[in-house]
């Protein structure tokens, strides 16, 4: 029987990962492949993720291919984790079992400090991958200097797709996207656990979610449009908060961040809204319209540690409105209706009302966009309706007062 073993901390697994595996099962066609999260590596300062959630990310492997499955041996063993143990207990397990440890050129390079490693040598070939293109300069003689020794040493073709779980960790911490490094199953674990919200692995303080952090989230987060629609609601919800009084730094804080999360795929949404729905009040059965809203509360909640509620609602109802709107909500949901790139055909009218009074040009939107939803033929969210009847009950009341 042919294994392939490919043990890693995967803290978190990622594309460099899979693409490493693919590789070796197409280069050499094994009947089992065995991913083997280490419980305690032995090279690598762990960065303390808990190894049940390592292995949980670890489900992404399984869709590679179906020789591939997930073993616990490392993770349940006390003490550190040598590949000398793992491979006498495969061979325990599959008597006569040719193995063959895939790994990426940096294994390669400190494989002569690995414990046992004369006796690995004979037990084992090694199929490398190389990591980058300097990386590759210096396989070569390692790998000769390995032969010479006795080993059997391959190399895997594909080109090198250089990526490391520490980069994942690092985006995680400054609150970029790490959707293009990581697969989902990882992608769905980092964000439900928090994980790497900071390199260290401290909570990320308050102190650094200021206006010019949120600012440069929005940039790496969002397209170009939209982050200049994110500056322009920014520029009008300053100008609204400075008439009518609401407080510049939250409003701009909320503002920066109304759409972090526009941009993703809507299952990622849904996802984050299902690990949420307390936060969230159910937004996941609310029309799919809303649900980058409550997901931008989620984010700015969860991974940037914001707890300021105004902030937060003003964020989750940005799109739908809601009743018992606060200064700052009206803001941002008017910030955001007449920003300088609208020009649906109300916005000037908008735009002269919300000049004057912004109950008034708050409740002519809502009214234009209930009765374009419904000529549409879209879900309203029942909030929105809510609103609507809350804010022309309070102003037509307070006229006739
Ligand atoms: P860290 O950045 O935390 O050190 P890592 O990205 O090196 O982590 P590991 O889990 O330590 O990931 O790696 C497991 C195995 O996958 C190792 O053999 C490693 O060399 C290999 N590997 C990791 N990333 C790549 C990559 N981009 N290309 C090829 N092999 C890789």
């Amino acid at each position: 029987m042919k294994i392939l073993l490919f043990g890693g901390t995967f803290d978190p697994p990622h594309f460099g990962h899979l693409a490493l595996l693919k590789n070796a099962l197409e280069a050499l066609q094994p009947d089992l492949a065995l991913v083997m999260p280490a419980g305690n590596p032995p090279h690598k300062q762990a960065y303390g993720t808990p190894g049940a959630l390592r292995y949980r990310m670890c489900s992404a492997f399984l869709r590679v291919d179906p020789r591939v499955h997930r073993c616990r041996f490392e993770l349940d063993r006390p003490g550190k984790s040598y590949t000398a143990n793992t491979v006498e207990y495969l061979r325990w397990r599959f008597p006569g079992c040719e193995i063959t440890l895939a790994m990426g050129g940096d294994m390669l390079l400190s494989f002569s400090t690995w414990l046992r490693s004369d006796w690995l040598l004979g037990q084992l070939t090694l199929a490398v991958q190389s990591r980058d293109d300097e990386e590759t300069a210096q396989l070569a003689p390692a790998a000769q200097a390995l032969r010479a020794r006795g080993g059997k040493v391959l190399f895997l073709k594909a080109p090198p797709l250089a990526l490391s779980s520490t980069e994942v960790r690092q985006a995680c911490a400054e609150g970029r996207a790490v959707d293009g490094m990581v697969p989902p199953e990882a992608l769905r674990v980092i964000r439900r656990h928090h994980l790497y919200l900071t390199a260290k692995g401290e909570p990320k303080t308050k102190k650094e979610v200021t206006a010019e952090y949120c600012k440069k989230l929005a940039k790496r987060n969002l397209s170009a449009k939209r982050y200049q629609h994110t500056l322009n609601v920014r520029k009008l919800a300053l100008k609204l908060a400075k008439q009518y009084g609401a407080d510049e730094e939250k409003v701009e804080i909320a503002a920066l961040l109304h759409d972090i999360c526009k941009e993703r795929p809507k299952s990622e949404l849904l996802q984050m809204l299902r690990d949420n729905d307390i936060m969230t009040q159910n937004a996941a059965d609310k029309p799919q319209s809303v649900w980058h809203a409550a997901a931008g509360m989620v984010y700015a909640a969860n991974e940037l540690g914001i707890e300021d509620p105004e902030i937060l609602d003003a964020i989750a109802c940005h799109t739908s409105a809601r009743p018992g709107m606060t200064l700052v909500d009206k803001v941002l949901y008017m910030a955001d209706m007449c920003s300088e790139d609208r020009s649906y055909p109300e916005v000037e009218e908008l735009r002269k009302l919300l000049k004057k009074d912004l109950d008034k040009a708050l409740i002519r939107a809502l009214q234009y966009s209930l009765q374009w939803l419904k000529e549409e033929h879209k879900q309203i969210d029942e909030d929105s309706k809510l609103a609507l009847r809350e804010l022309e009950n309070q102003y037509y009341h307070t006229q006739r007062a």
